[in-house]
């Protein structure tokens, strides 16, 4: 497989196609919004949509979609056909720039929070001309011509997970704007970018088909551990063998076609355990096309012998998976503003600046941006000592921690570390100059030289939430500075003076330490640092005076919003639990105890024949009475669930009831359930075992 320059984004509309295929002053009016967030001109939408519909029936495309993000953490899709009859039999292809535009989905169908009733239905999507359009290529399947888009109520309020983030990349980038114009800077415009690094696992399909726990909740909800997990350190960037490496061949070649800059991938700490991550770039087409990713993983595992395991935790005793958002602001012009340079750092009053708002608003709003990662799926890893903790704290590093001390101490920094050079004692080997600061794997908001990496998003989760809610309360103490300095009439000093004060206040966020430690969790609290171990606790947040504040003063979202989202995740978790409940009581109640009752009853006739012929078999005997004993402690654990499941009825009405019933009462019960199945499993004989096991899971992909 070569790389070559047509086969990167074959599949998008992007850019370059544009220009080649728009009347260039259709191309250059769209230029404009795309560029500059100029409003979009709708009267182009006739010609976008007969060059959009060309290009995309050339490759194959039978169909169109609106694609927009609900409050599912997915995307939805609702195709319509290019066909149109002309009244005599015949048909003519049709797609106009009124469809390009709007359309109206059911909006009661999707997670409203009560925004929308069942009865009141309709709801609208709207083209983001921003995000390149797609034509998904299913091989033996419909190819679909998908166009990202916003997706609202009928009533204005936002449904989806693209609104709120298109909103805050603007706030952030015009107080991005308001910083540098008093360092005389005038770029036209600042973007929020990511590069969002993806973990997964990849399983034997055959395997995982014989598994309804990972097929209907993405995670084992029994498996005794295996001999060997991850002690040996031995799977980290190890060598990736044939199948994968066939696996991560044809996923690249579908992921640049469709315009996704797939640049890293390696084998992740845990056994079948891997990641992928493209190069960073705009925050909005960065979630469209994480969106593209998940869903291109699985479709890839599924036709190369795998099945690909996106969950946050879908086996116990090994690392779970998750998302690092390297999230940064780049200028039109370039220019890197979370970039402090190599040289001069202490001197570099813009980047110090910009690294107290970040400090700030990440100290101020750290409840926030907890409960922005926070899923079901989430909870196994945050607070649940894996990687990383829930307490919020900052990673800055030796040379720029050295700095903010000077800065609180002195009121300004004055040197700065300096990066040695390496000198391996070999003359074979070059020599070069390192970096003055390490890298620190265990904090959750690590600045990694150029960007910071907020590492607790999901593995599952859309990356927008974790976005937006960066971008504004980024933007809100930008703004703050903003107003301060702007009346400044010494600007340097005003902003030297601001900036110690920030970060004296805002100190007790930076933590360069061991964040898995348990002394961290107590000097955390003596900080008087949150520490929320659980998406429950943590969805209040959502909807606290300072969050709507926050969300309300720049117009990212209302309180209608922020209260309706916070119902959709107390739903959400409360009906995952509930799924996972119920897979439970299937697998127990139809695979496992028939099972296990048949081997018990075959090792009693076996008894018996032994006894008839006068031979003890105690051996035998104990066996049975261990199995049995768990076999009856099961039972009545089964048992247990099941009134625990009736009863959750009775809180429907009152979702945050209802989640907090579901984590006490139900998700907190489940090891019960699960320690007498999985000392079943190591009982019982592995011909008869009705489940793929741990080791053939992780180590037989
Ligand atoms: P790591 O060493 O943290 O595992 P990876 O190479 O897996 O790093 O991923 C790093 C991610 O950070 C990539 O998506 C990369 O494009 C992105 N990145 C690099 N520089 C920046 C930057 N200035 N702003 C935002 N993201 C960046
Ligand atoms: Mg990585």
């Amino acid at each position: 497989m070569d790389i070559s320059a047509e086969m990167l984004g074959e599949r998008a509309f992007s850019e370059a196609t544009m220009r080649a295929r728009l009347p260039k002053a259709v191309f250059k009016e769209l230029k404009k919004t795309i560029d500059y967030g100029a409003p979009l001109d709708t009267s182009i939408a006739d010609s976008v949509a007969i060059a959009m519909r060309e290009w995309a029936k050339e490759l194959g495309a039978t169909h169109y979609t609106h694609w927009f993000h609900p409050l599912t953490n997915g995307t939805a899709e609702k195709h319509d056909s290019f066909m149109d009859p002309v009244g005599d039999g015949t048909f003519i292809t049709e797609f106009t720039g009124k469809e390009l535009i709007k359309a109206e989905p059911d909006g009661s169908s999707f997670p409203s929070g009560g925004l929308r009733d069942t009865c009141a239905a309709r709801g609208y999507t709207v083209w983001d001309c921003t995000s390149p359009a797609f034509v998904k290529d299913i091989p033996d399947g419909c190819k679909v011509l998908c166009i990202p888009t916003i997706f609202i109520s009928y009533t204005g309020e936002s449904l989806d997970f693209k609104t709120p983030l298109l909103r805050s990349m603007d706030v952030v980038g015009e107080q991005a704007l308001r910083i540098l114009k008093l360092f005389g800077k005038t770029p036209v415009k600042v973007t929020a970018t990511v590069g969002p690094e993806q973990e997964y696992f990849l399983v034997n399909k055959e395997k995982y088909e014989k598994r309804l726990d990972l097929k209907i909740t993405g995670r084992t909800l029994f498996g005794a551990q295996p001999p060997k997990g991850q002690e040996m350190d031995d799977q980290y960037f190890a060598v990736v063998k044939d199948k994968v490496s066939h696996f991560m061949k044809e996923l690249n070649r579908d992921l640049w076609a469709y315009g996704i800059p797939a640049k890293t991938q390696h084998n992740e700490g845990a056994p079948a355990q891997h990641e992928i991550a493209p190069i960073f770039g705009n925050s909005n087409i960065a979630c469209d096309q994480n969106q593209i990713l998940m869903d291109t993983l699985k479709r890839v595992a599924a036709r190369t012998g795998f099945a690909c395991l996106v969950h946050e935790k879908p086996f116990v005793g090994v690392n779970g998976s998750g998302k690092h958002n390297n999230w940064s602001l780049v200028t039109s012009d370039g220019e890197k503003l979370i970039d402090p340079g190599k040289e001069n750092i202490e001197n570099n009053l813009q980047f110090q600046i910009f690294l107290a708002a970040i400090l700030a608003a990440v100290d101020d709003h750290a409840e926030l941006l907890r409960l922005s990662a926070s899923c079901p799926g989430n909870d196994h890893r945050l607070g649940a000592h894996e990687a990383p903790p829930a307490i919020i704290s900052v990673y800055l590093g030796d040379q720029l921690d050295d700095i903010v001390n000077q800065i609180i101490e002195n009121g300004e920094a004055t040197t700065s570390l300096q990066r040695k050079m390496y000198r391996a004692g070999s003359l074979v080997i070059p020599t070069f100059k390192m970096d003055a600061t390490d890298r620190n794997r265990t904090s959750p908001f690590a600045f990694t030289g150029n960007r910071f990496e907020f590492r607790m998003v999901g593995a599952t989760q859309s990356i927008s939430m974790p976005q937006f809610t960066i971008n504004t309360i980024v933007a809100s103490k930008l703004s703050d500075m903003a107003d301060i300095l702007e009346k400044s009439e010494n600007f340097e000093e005003d902003a030297k003076k601001l900036v110690a004060e920030m970060l004296r206040k805002h100190q007790r966020i930076i933590f360069n330490g061991n964040g898995y430690s348990d002394e961290w969790v107590k000097e955390a609290e003596r900080r008087g640092l949150p520490n929320i171990k659980r998406m429950v606790d943590a969805i209040p947040y959502l909807t606290t005076d300072k969050t709507v504040e926050l969300f309300e003063r720049f117009g990212v979202l209302n309180r209608r919003e922020l209260e309706a989202r916070a119902i959709v995740m107390y739903e959400n978790y409360a009906k995952t639990i509930n799924v996972e409940a119920r897979t439970m009581l299937e697998m127990v109640n139809r695979q496992i105890m028939p099972v296990v009752m048949d081997y018990e009853t075959k090792l009693a006739e076996g008894l018996v024949a032994l006894k008839s012929l006068g031979v003890s078999g105690s051996a035998q005997s104990q066996i049975i009475n261990d199995i049995d004993s768990r076999l009856g402690e099961l039972k009545v654990a089964i048992k247990e669930l099941e009134t625990r499941l009736e009863k959750a009825e009775q809180y429907k009405n009152d979702p945050k009831a209802w989640a907090h019933y579901y984590y006490d009462e139900i998700f907190s019960y489940f090891d019960t359930v699960r320690k007498p199945v999985d000392e079943l499993e190591t009982m019982v004989g592995s011909d008869v075992w009705p489940l793929p096991t741990y080791e053939e899971l992780l180590f037989e992909q």
